[in-house]
C-alpha cells in the first residue's frame, strides 16, 4: 500500500478527502507548522509515495485585505520548504492544490486555460495569497523540469461543502451564505444581507468532488496539471437564489449592500483537459450539494 500523507488534513478539502482515502495520514498545524524549517524536515523525513498539499494560509476578502503580508509569507514559507524536503528526502509524487483566483484578474476570453495562467496580474483583493499560490505552480513545474519529479497540481473553482468556517469574516460564500440563512430562521426573519453588487460570476464545486478527484490521481498515477472546476459559471444572485430554493426558503428576499468589494468579476476555468483526463467524472449539483450542506451546518452549527 502506499504511504501517503495529507498537509491541511483538519481544513475543508482534507476532510472531505478522509471519507475517499482513509488510509492516508491527515496533518494539522499542531502537527507541524509548515512555516517551520525544522518540522517540515521532521515530516519529510519520515518517508512518503505521495504527499497530498492542502495546507494553506487560506481566507475570504475580508481577511485577504486585512493580512496581505501573512498571506504571502506563510504560504511562501510553506510551499517552498515542503517542495524542498520532499525532494531531498525522495519523495516520489507529490499533488498540491491551487485555486482559481490566481488567474489573471482580467482576460481577454473566458473560460481560462491552464495556459493562460501567467498572462497577467491576479486580483488586487487577493494578490499576495494569489502570487503565492502561483509560485508554486511555477515551483512544481521548475522542479519537474530540473529534477524529473512527477510532482503536479489541481486549480479548483470555489468551493463549498460540510467542515468549512461558519463565520462571516473567515468562512467562503457559500457557508457564508448558509450561515446567514439558517441565523434568519432562528431569529424569525425571512431576509438575508449580503456584502458587494452580487453581479460577479463564480463556479461553485462540492469540497467533496476536489476531494474524488484528488482520489482519482492517485489511483490512476495522474501526474498532469490541471483545472478542476463544474461547467455552469453563474452570478452571485443566482447561487444565492438557487441556495434559498435548495433550502426551501424561496420567500425569503435578498439584499446587497453594493459598497462591499466584490472581488474578481470572473475567472470561469476551463475543465477541458480534466474531461480529457477524468471522462466520465459526475460533479455533485448545486442544488444537491447546498441541500446536503445546509443539513449539516442546522445539526452541527450553533450560529
Ligand atoms: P481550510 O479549511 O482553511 O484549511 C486549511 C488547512 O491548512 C488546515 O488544515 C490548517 O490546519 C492548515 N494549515 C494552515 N496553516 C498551516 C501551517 N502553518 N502549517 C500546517 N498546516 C497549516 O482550507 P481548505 O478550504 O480545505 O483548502 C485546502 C486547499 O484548497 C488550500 O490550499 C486552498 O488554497 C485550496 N482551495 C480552497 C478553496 C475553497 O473555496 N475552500 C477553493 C480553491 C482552492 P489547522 O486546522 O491546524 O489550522
Amino acid at each position: 500500500m502506499k504511504k501517503i500523507v495529507v498537509t491541511g488534513g483538519s481544513g475543508l478539502v482534507g476532510r472531505h478527502l478522509r471519507q475517499i482515502l482513509p488510509e492516508a495520514e491527515y496533518l494539522s498545524s499542531s502537527d507541524y507548522d509548515l512555516r517551520s524549517e525544522a518540522d517540515v524536515k521532521r515530516l519529510c523525513e519520515r518517508g512518503w509515495d505521495h504527499i497530498v498539499h492542502l495546507a494553506a494560509r487560506v481566507g475570504g476578502i475580508i481577511e485577504n485585505i486585512g493580512y496581505p503580508a501573512e498571506f504571502i509569507e506563510d504560504n511562501l514559507l510553506m510551499n517552498t520548504l515542503l517542495l524542498k524536503y520532499a525532494r531531498l528526502n525522495e519523495v516520489s509524487r507529490l499533488t498540491a492544490v491551487l485555486s482559481t483566483c490566481i488567474y489573471p484578474d482580467t482576460y481577454p476570453t473566458y473560460p481560462l486555460r491552464e495556459e493562460d495562467l501567467h498572462n497577467g496580474a491576479p486580483q488586487s483583493t487577493n494578490f499576495p495569497y494569489a502570487i503565492a499560490k502561483r509560485s508554486l505552480a511555477v515551483q512544481i513545474d521548475a522542479y519537474a523540469k530540473q529534477y524529473g519529479l512527477k510532482y503536479n497540481y489541481l486549480i479548483p473553482c470555489n468551493l463549498y461543502g460540510e467542515f468549512d468556517k461558519v463565520d462571516e469574516q473567515r468562512s467562503h460564500y457559500l457557508t457564508a451564505l448558509l450561515g446567514k440563512i439558517i441565523k434568519a430562521e432562528r431569529e424569525g426573519r425571512k431576509e438575508i444581507r449580503l456584502l458587494g453588487t452580487g453581479t460577479p460570476m463564480r463556479q461553485f464545486m462540492y469540497g467533496g468532488d476536489l476531494a474524488r478527484v484528488i482520489g482519482h490521481c492517485i489511483d490512476a498515477d495522474l501526474t498532469e496539471s490541471f483545472n478542476v472546476a463544474v461547467d455552469e459559471n453563474r452570478t452571485i444572485r443566482e447561487i444565492a437564489e438557487i441556495a434559498l430554493g435548495a433550502c426551501g426558503k424561496d420567500d425569503f428576499e435578498l439584499h446587497f449592500d453594493n459598497i462591499s468589494p466584490d472581488g474578481q468579476y470572473r475567472k470561469d476555468v476551463s475543465n477541458a483537459r480534466m474531461r480529457s483526463l477524468i471522462p466520465d467524472f459526475k460533479f455533485t449539483s448545486l442544488n444537491e450539494g447546498i441541500r446536503k450542506v445546509y443539513d449539516y451546518y442546522k445539526e452541527h452549527s450553533t450560529i
